[in-house]
Parts: structure tokens; C-alpha cells; sequence
């Protein structure tokens, strides 16, 4: 018989609960026994929901991060915190965000700290808090968590199998703040971790499963090393492990879990589906194997008559031995489809969410234990709708297929070399030395995000709408004129998120109302959903742009969101290669371009803040990335005439080994984030001579705190010595949509006087 299980549930909510438990705790408005009574009750609901699985995931739940959770688990608290007087959570929540929960509490003694830095957790959006290592430090197992969560199950009724993160993939994952070598900390790290696993079994628990992806990514050989020896020693524990990786496939590390002494092993058989054979026949007999089949990182339905097609065969040779779950853990997906009032009927009928998941992975269970015809209402429903979506004219536009097939590579290349276009574009837009601009937004004001409600909620009209964005685009003209600045945006009132408002104009795209995600802490995105072939029916953003050059005689330049960002910040297609879904964005911003230049408006920026973000696990496979993702760019960009000014942005400060590509994208000007780093990411352009210009940010916009002009001259003045100072441009790192007026004035007047300074020199 198949066992079927789950690896993880998300665990914000299926309405944000645990979002707005958490910010009212953390405001102060909420006791620690609300917040806390409220993580039991999401705990219970998801255990409920859960509970005709053969094990649920306990331990899976965290306030804040599973891997901070883990820190915890394992006693390895920052030294900085650890002397805090109060509780436990605050103390948890201090590490996770720099303070306590209220701030009066403990003020004096041991009140703000420096918060964890957080990171990508692999290549999903979900941000965890990097483990902080020194050469001294030890371990001490708090195992009260897992135990509390095992009772709660336990009372609950539901055969609970504890997860955690495995050793190597943690000191992987962490940071040694004092560059020493985080491996040698492995022998300190698993009698702490031997320790818990007994406590499990102490609990009744049959099965942990220990969590590796890490695996799925190149490993050194002393890290492949680190594997063996870790498992060897907590094989002989009292528990039944079953090591789970996901998010790619195995490749060379394939062998290497074969071997390591597991009582399971858990493949991601929707990015692994090829190792499936491989595995199995490298397993030593007797071993469990976990096949994730069913996606756990996006939301389309499962086509399960073609799953059960290649599972049946494998379930009769494992018997037994044989699990299914989904991929990896659903914290990456939203919680339930029903919750969709205002779906499209048609999208609706092709998606799953975490509970649909759940379903599927049900009826597959029962496909599998009785035959097909014993689930031959669900199967039947499900080939209904994969059928539909696979032949409906709403996914598939033969215009839109034939234009990409038509891509040549000529479609991306400007007319002529930087070097020809350079001399035209200063001719025309008569710019002075070290020219001041901004990346785009101004403050979003209560008025703008009152009137944006307004209008959603039918109480204002298009017309009353539009007037209060203009009056908001023209107050952002005058201040930048008052503040001397070269070249004006408008400022990006009328949009609430930079991906949304291109997704929602465009058609192939539609939005959910709660497909809410984490992506750290409380925070949650709600990815818009690329469903079919992409158009643009209309011009986007050429009204608001030109309406705003029509306020001034400086160069208005016009705000774009790329073709690579707005795929990657978007639930994507499975049916067909990223790289095909990301062109036939670049094609419809590439008329957007084309349409601002017809405008009139001679510089254009296309923001790819997330570019870097699509780069795959495995290095092998990144050069094969940067070309569709840099080629697209250019599409997008690159049909304009030589004296239109192309300027892309990014927001993040590693460059080192993507500097290439990003010369390759041919923008005339790059703005990136560079202030936070002291100008210390100019690294990369000591090796690699960057052709173009560039405006190294100076202003950091995630701090109140408002730059001096000294600061900045010296901050440019470290950035002239790696680039001549004539390709220089003078800038904050990213857009002030977050900051206040009286914050963003001041700031840029510094900014504004240090370019005068600059240019007297
Ligand atoms: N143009 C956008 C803005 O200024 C860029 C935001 C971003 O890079 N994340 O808000
Ligand atoms: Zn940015």
C-alpha cells in the first residue's frame, strides 16, 4: 500500500492570519497568549486539513522562520541576544527583526539589536534568517517546540512525523561571521541533533524527516564528505529517517544519498522525474522512496492520468516502499482555491492550491491502492479540465506564437554600438556632468493610496481617479525642478506594484484575492498568475508619461517593468519554458517602447529588479538563463533609435559574477543599489571594464536616515576611481516609494548639491 504524506503546509493562513496576529503583537495590541493561542489554532486547522494524510508535518509551523526555528532547536542564538531578559519569543522575534516585541519592554537593558540577515531560501521567494556561526560556537538542544507541537498532535489525533532541517544543509545555509570554517562545527553539531532524535522517539515518533536540499545543488568534496559522516552517526538513532530533497534534481549527488544510511529518501519527481529509475536502483533493498508528484511551487492543476501512467509501474515494483507527496513543502503555494470569489470561472477550473493539492495527491493515493475506476469521478473530472485548459483559445494565441517563432537575434540589437549612440543622445538631451535622476517612484501618499481604494471600491470614478494621480505626478515635477534634478520621472503614483499594474493590462494574466504567500516574516506577495500566450491590447503607461513631459522641458523619462522581472515575480506556465513566457513579455514591452519613443519621451528606463533573482541552483545551468533572460531584455529594449536613452535598473549590489550579461544587455545607463556596500560591489567593474554608464546608488532608500552631501561626494568620488567620471551618473539606490516627502526632499537636496560639487571639480 502507498503511503501518502505531506512535507510542509503554509502556515500564514488562509485569510493572513498569522500576518495580522503577528504585526498586532508586534504593535502591541495583542498579548503574547493571543499570538501564541493563535499559532495552536493554525497549527490545529492545518493538522485537520491534513488529516487523512498517513503522516502531517509537525514542526513545519514557525512565527517567524522555520530555519530561525531551528537556530533555536539547536541553541545556536547570536551572542548579541544572548543575555535578553524576557521571553523566549521576543528574544525570537529580536533575532528576526532587531527588537522586541514592544519596544518599551527592556529598553534599557536589552532592548534593539541588529537583526538577522535574511536570504533567499534556494530559488523560491521565501526569505529565511541566515544561522550566524564563529569558530567557538557550540550547541545546546531546546527541543520544547517539536514536543510542545508533538502533544498538540498527538491530543489532535493525527499521526504527526516531526521535520526538520538536516545538519549539513543548516551549516550550508549559515554564515560564519568570523570566516571561519563552518564545517568544522559539524562534529559540535550532531550529538545535539542525535540528542533531538532521541527526544522524538521519546515521543512516540516513528519517522523524522530531515530536510537536504542543499543537495540539489553543487556540493565540494568535503561537503559531499560532511553527508557521510553526518549520517552515519545519527543512523544508529532510535528513528526512522527519511532525508528529503527537492527543488532539482540529485545529478552528481545522486550516488552519494544512495549510500547514506537513511531508512528513506524523498525526490522531487516534478524537477527529478528523470532520476526516478536511477534511485530506485540504487537504493539498497528495503529502503522507502518518497516521490514528489505532485508540484508544490505553483498552482496548476496536476494532470494525474499522466502522473499515474509513470507512478503505476513504480508502485507495483515498490509496493510498500512506495510514498507520495508534493514536491517540496506547499509553503510556497497559497492555501485554498475556494476562497476565489472573482477568479476568471475558466482559470479557476485549471488551478489547485495547497488544499486542492492535498486532493489530488488523495486521489492518486486511491488510484493507486484500488485501481483507476475506484477514482474514476475525480480522474475524469481532472482530464476535463487539463483538457480544457491544454486547448482553450484563452491560453493559446497562434499571433503571439508566431511572433516569437520569428524572433532573430537582430530584434535586439540597437541600430549602432554605444560608442555612435552616446555623442547623439548627449546632443539631444544636453545633460551636465555627474546628471542627477531618481529610479522612478515618489512617496506613495495617504491621498494616493486613499483614492486608489476609492476607486476599487466604486466610490470614485475613472475620471475623479485619474485627476488625483495627475495631481500627484504634477506635485512630483515641480519638486524635482525646485530640486534642480536632470532627469525627472513621474513619479509612479497610479501604480500600486510594479508588476501588477503591467499584469493586469496585459492579457495572459490573472489575479487572485488571496493567493497570498510568505515571502519573510509577516510579509506575503500575491504573485499574479501568467496563465496564456501574452499580449498588450493597449498602450500602458504613455498617457501618465507623457502628460508629465507635457509639465516640463527637462527630459521625462518613462517607467517600465522588464520582461525577466515580471516573469519571475509571477506564477508562471508549466506548459511551456519560461524562456518562451519571458519573450513574449519582452514583445509586448518592446511596443511599449516603442510606442513612449512615438511620444516623444527620449528616455526610457525598463526596470529588471529580479533579474538576478531567476538564476537556476546549479551554476551549469545559469549561462543557459542569462541568455533568454538578457536576450529578452534586448528585445525589449533595443528597437529604439540611437538617441533615445535606454536605462535599466537592478537592486541588488552582486555583480561579480553576472557582469557580463549585464554588459550584454547593451543599456545605455544601469542605476544599481551600491550605498548600503560602501561602494564596495564596484568590485566587480575593477575586473571587467564596464562599457556603458552607470549610476552607483548613493542614497540608501531602505533607512530614514537622509545622506549628507559629503557622504555622497565621497561615496562617488570611490566609484570614479573604478569608472571615468563622464559615464557617471549621481542617484538613490532604488525608487522612494516607501519614504516620505520630508524625508526624500532633504535627501535629494544633499544629492543635488554633491553632483554641483562634483562637477566644480
Ligand atoms: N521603478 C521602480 C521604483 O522606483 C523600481 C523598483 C525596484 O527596483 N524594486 O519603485
Ligand atoms: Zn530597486
Amino acid at each position: 500500500m502507498t503511503t501518502v504524506h505531506n512535507l510542509g503546509f503554509p502556515r500564514i493562513g488562509a485569510k493572513r492570519e498569522l500576518k495580522f496576529a503577528l504585526e498586532s503583537y508586534w504593535k502591541g495590541e495583542a498579548s503574547r497568549d493571543q499570538l501564541k493561542a493563535l499559532g495552536a489554532q493554525l497549527r490545529q486547522r492545518h493538522w485537520q486539513n491534513q488529516q487523512d494524510l498517513d503522516f502531517v508535518p509537525v514542526g513545519d509551523f514557525a512565527f517567524y522562520d522555520q530555519v530561525l526555528d531551528m537556530s533555536f532547536t539547536l541553541g545556536n542564538l547570536p551572542e548579541r541576544v544572548r543575555d535578553f531578559h524576557g521571553d523566549a519569543l521576543d528574544n525570537y522575534f529580536r533575532v528576526a527583526r532587531g527588537r522586541s516585541a514592544q519596544s518599551t519592554e527592556h529598553a534599557a537593558c536589552c532592548g534593539g539589536v541588529a537583526a538577522g540577515e535574511m536570504t533567499k531560501w534556494f530559488d523560491t521567494n521565501y526569505h529565511y534568517i541566515v544561522p550566524e556561526f564563529a569558530a567557538d560556537t557550540t550547541f545546546k538542544l531546546d527541543a520544547s517546540r517539536l514536543v510542545e507541537q508533538l502533544a498538540e498532535a498527538r491530543a489532535q489525533g493525527v499521526r504527526a512525523k516531526p521535520v526538520i532541517v538536516g545538519p549539513v544543509t543548516y551549516l550550508a545555509l549559515g554564515k560564519a561571521k568570523d570566516d571561519s570554517d563552518k564545517l568544522a562545527l559539524l562534529s559540535r553539531l550532531l550529538p545535539v541533533y542525535a540528542d533531538l532524535l532521541t527526544t522524538l522517539a521519546a515521543q512516540g515518533v516513528e519517522w523524522v524527516q530531515i530536510d537536504e536540499p542543499v543537495l540539489v545543488t553543487e556540493l565540494a568534496p568535503e561537503w559531499q564528505d560532511a553527508f557521510r559522516t553526518a549520517y552515519a552517526a545519527l543512523a544508529r538513532g532510535p528513528v526512522k529517517l527519511l532525508l528529503a530533497t527537492y527543488f532539482g534534481q540529485l545529478q552528481e549527488n545522486l550516488s552519494l544519498v544512495a549510500e547514506l544510511p537513511v531508512q528513506g529518501v524523498h525526490l522531487d519527481a516534478i524537477n527529478a522525474r528523470q532520476e526516478v529509475a536511477a534511485l530506485i536502483a540504487k537504493l539498497p533493498a528495503g529502503r522507502v522512496v518518497s516521490l514528489g508528484v505532485i508540484n508544490g511551487r505553483n498552482i496548476w492543476k496536476t494532470d494525474l492520468d499522466g502522473v499515474l501512467d509513470w507512478l503505476e509501474p513504480v508502485a507495483k515494483q515498490l509496493g510498500e516502499r512506495l510514498w507520495i507527496a508534493p514536491s517540496c513543502s506547499l509553503l510556497h503555494v497559497p492555501v485554498d482555491l475556494n476562497s476565489e470569489q472573482k477568479l476568471d470561472a475558466d482559470v479557476k477550473s485549471w488551478l489547485a492550491f495547497a488544499l486542492q493539492k492535498l486532493d489530488e495527491l488523495k486521489v492518486l493515493a486511491v488510484a493507486l491502492r484500488q485501481g483507476r475506476d475506484a477514482a474514476k469521478d475525480a480522474l475524469s473530472a481532472n482530464r476535463a479540465a487539463i483538457e480544457a485548459r491544454r486547448n482553450s483559445p484563452r491560453v493559446h494565441n497562434p499571433a503571439v506564437k508566431a511572433a516569437v517563432d520569428k524572433i532573430t537575434r537582430v530584434l535586439g540589437e540597437r541600430q549602432n554600438a554605444y560608442g555612435v549612440r552616446a555623442p547623439k543622445q548627449s546632443a539631444l538631451l544636453k545633460l551636465p556632468a555627474f546628471p542627477t535622476t531618481t529610479i522612478g517612484s515618489f512617496p506613495q501618499t495617504a491621498e494616493i493610496r486613499h483614492a486608489r481604494s476609492q476607486f476599487k471600491a466604486g466610490a470614485l470614478d475613472a475620471t475623479g481617479y485619474k485627476q488625483v494621480m495627475q495631481a500627484e505626478i504634477e506635485r512630483s515635477v515641480r519638486e524635482q525642478e525646485a530640486l534642480g534634478l536632470d532627469v525627472l520621472v513621474h513619479g509612479e503614483a497610479e501604480r500600486n506594484d510594479m508588476v501588477e499594474y503591467f499584469g493586469e493590462q496585459l492579457q495572459g494574466y490573472a489575479f487572485s484575492q488571496f493567493g497570498w504567500v510568505q515571502s519573510y516574516g509577516s510579509r506575503c506577495v500575491k504573485p499574479p498568475i501568467l496563465f496564456g500566450d501574452i499580449s498588450r491590447p493597449n498602450a500602458m503607461t504613455v498617457e501618465w508619461i507623457q502628460y508629465a513631459q507635457s509639465l516640463t522641458a527637462k527630459p521625462m523619462k518613462g517607467m517600465l517593468t522588464g520582461p525577466v522581472t515580471i516573469l519571475n515575480w509571477s506564477f508562471v506556465r508549466d506548459d511551456q519554458p519560461r524562456s518562451v513566457s519571458c519573450y513574449q513579455l519582452a514583445l509586448a514591452i518592446r511596443e511599449e517602447v516603442l510606442d513612449l519613443e512615438r511620444a516623444g519621451i527620449s528616455v526610457i528606463q525598463i526596470d529588471e529588479a529580479a533579474l538576478r533573482e531567476g538564476l537556476p541552483l546549479r551554476r551549469a545551468q545559469w549561462q543557459e538563463y542569462l541568455d533568454w533572460a538578457v536576450e529578452s531584455f534586448r528585445i525589449t529594449a533595443n528597437g529604439v533609435r540611437d538617441e533615445t536613452q535606454i536605462h535599466t535598473h537592478m537592486c541588488y549590489s552582486e555583480f561579480n559574477d553576472i557582469i557580463k550579461s549585464i554588459a550584454d544587455m547593451d543599456a545605455d545607463v544601469i542605476t544599481i543599489e551600491t550605498s548600503r556596500s560602501d561602494m564596495e560591489l564596484l568590485d566587480a567593474f575593477d575586473n571587467f571594464k564596464y562599457p556603458n554608464e552607470i549610476g552607483p546608488g548613493v542614497y540608501d532608500i531602505h533607512s530614514p536616515n537622509i545622506p549628507t552631501q559629503d557622504h555622497i561626494v565621497q561615496l562617488m568620488r570611490k566609484a570614479a576611481e573604478r569608472i571615468p567620471q563622464e559615464r557617471l551618473w549621481v542617484n538613490p539606490d532604488c525608487g522612494l516609494k516607501t519614504r516620505q516627502w520630508a524625508e526624500v526632499i532633504p535627501a535629494l537636496t544633499n544629492m543635488v548639491a554633491a553632483a554641483k560639487t562634483l562637477r566644480g571639480q
